[in-house]
């Protein structure tokens, strides 16, 4: 039975990399009827914040992620690390370290793993650390009269570490190569190894998915799972996203563009944006893109995840090109084309945020609300649309393009006349819908002697402040009468 857990550590905004591995975990467990598990790797506790443990709660709920059973928080289980570190010391799998602290730098560590390689090449017996051998009995009276000390694991000193990838393929590492990592340190605060190997066994993990960068931190868990007996899960790593100059992305490097709110901030539809998420990494056998969540639940597959890393396109210079094209292009299809009563709620919140929404719009303006989505859709890409170029089917205080009013208004002088009269016999048509007033626009342009186009797009702008939109007649109809000639007549004022 399938169980797979996501397990980000809280210490930033949710990264949209670790909003991909949540995806896959995610479609991982419900194609397979399996538990999609939480856990929050709360353990540094100087870079973990609840701020951060919000925007991954948020993330995943925007994303339509839920998960399985209770949630994790790896802090609660140090107690239960340390134990399984004792454990391994009581049979002999791990031990003692009493190298004062300040001697076991991270430069030290290097140094270590880099003689022990050069010695295991030459062939050498490497006994580097004295403390791997030191009699059970003096390390105990060590221990025991208070002097500090970090637990290692005893990592063989031949032969290699083999593992099977699901994405990458065989895996193999010289153990010469792998320093005796400490599980707990003299501080007693146990390691991410250990804990993330605990943890997993705890909770029953059967598939580890997660990025690439823990690749090479495999084999040294693989160790640890076979130390304390436990059945080793099967993995499958994913590659990385990289920023358009191939750089890894990064946090710092590139500030909001990988922050997963600022999608949700920018106007994404959640499907929309987890559906391009999907495709960062992963395609299905039968190359569809624009797929529903049964659709990429049924394809899923992790022999379908790619091997090369995927590119995230951005231009942090050009706020028109703010993000990848190829994810404004999906927001779009999915503006579109979604099921209109599932855009409704979300046009909603992005009105009530720009304070453009009414209540009649759920009452008796239902019906209009509706229709007038519904037309204006066709032309927008993300969800602050509507409140933007969208502003003036919701309210009369709206701006006008410049270029549109430039080339649609001021360069005919005549409309200075025409659009009040089109107005003035606008009063009369009566009902007032799209066919009666193109029936009226063009019997007028007739009259005047001037093309229909002019005043379909003097029209538009002046109804709409826009030089693009839907079809005239319809926003006619949409605005209604009042709005519609006052409209005409303030173009021109
Ligand atoms: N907490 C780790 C991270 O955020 C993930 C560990 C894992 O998935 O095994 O990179």
């Amino acid at each position: 039975n399938v169980r797979v857990r996501f397990a980000p550590s809280p210490t930033g905004y949710l990264h949209i990399g670790a909003a991909r591995t949540a995806l896959y975990n995610w479609l991982f467990a419900r194609k397979h009827g399996g538990k999609f598990l939480l856990r929050i790797e709360d353990t540094d506790l100087q870079r973990s914040t609840e701020e951060s443990t919000r925007s991954i709660f948020e993330g995943l709920a925007w994303l339509g992620l839920d998960y399985d059973e209770e949630v994790v928080f790896q802090s609660a289980n140090a107690e239960k690390h340390r134990a399984a570190a004792r454990r391994l010391l009581e049979e002999g799998k791990a031990y003692r370290d009493f190298t004062p602290r300040e001697e076991r730098s991270d430069a030290n560590i290097k140094q270590e793993i880099a003689e022990r390689a050069r010695r295991a090449a030459a062939g050498a017996e490497s006994k580097i650390n004295p403390y791997r051998d030191l009699p059970r009995e003096e390390s105990d009276r060590r221990a025991a009269a208070g002097e500090p000390f970090a637990i290692r694991l005893k990592v063989p000193r031949e032969g290699r570490s083999e593992f099977y990838d699901i994405v990458y393929g065989k895996q193999e590492r010289e153990y010469a190569e792998i320093e005796d990592l400490v599980l707990v340190r003299s501080d007693g605060h146990p390691l991410y190894n250990l804990s993330v190997v605990c943890d997993d066994i705890e909770m029953g993990i059967t598939h580890v998915i997660r990025g690439q960068d823990h690749l090479t931190n495999t084999h040294k868990q693989i160790l640890i799972y076979r130390a304390l007996g436990a059945p080793v899960p099967q993995f499958a790593h994913l590659p990385l996203i990289l920023a358009p100059n191939k750089a890894k992305l990064s946090k710092r490097k590139h500030g909001e563009v990988v922050s997963l709110t600022t999608y949700r901030d920018r106007g994404f539809v959640p499907a929309a944006f987890r559906n391009f998420l999907a495709l960062l990494g992963w395609s299905p056998a039968d190359g569809k893109e624009i797929m529903t969540l049964e659709e990429m639940i049924e394809r899923f597959s992790l022999e379908g995840i790619h091997r090369s890393n995927a590119i995230f396109n951005f231009n942090e210079h050009d706020p028109r090109q703010w993000t990848d094209p190829k994810a404004l292009w999906m927001n779009a299809e999915y503006i579109h084309h979604m099921p209109l009563a599932e855009l409704l709620p979300l046009v909603r919140a992005e009105l009530e945020e720009a304070g453009l929404w009414r209540a009649e719009y759920e009452g008796e303006r239902r019906a209009w609300f509706e229709r007038t989505v519904d037309l204006i859709r066709q032309r927008f890409h993300t969800l602050k649309d509507f409140s933007g170029q969208g502003r003036a089917y919701f309210s009369d205080e709206f701006a006008f393009d410049e270029a549109a009013v430039e080339k649609n208004l001021r360069r005919e002088p005549r409309l200075k006349e025409l659009l009040p009269e089109l107005a003035r016999r606008l009063e009369t048509v009566e009902p007032f819908t799209a066919e009666t007033v193109e029936r009226a626009l063009r019997a007028f342009a007739e009259e005047a002697g001037v093309k229909a186009g002019l005043l379909i797009n003097a029209a538009r702008t002046a109804l709409t402040g826009q030089a693009v939109g839907p079809s005239m007649f319809e926003i006619f109809e949409t605005l209604g009468r009042e709005r519609s000639i006052q409209r005409l007549r303030a173009a021109v004022d």
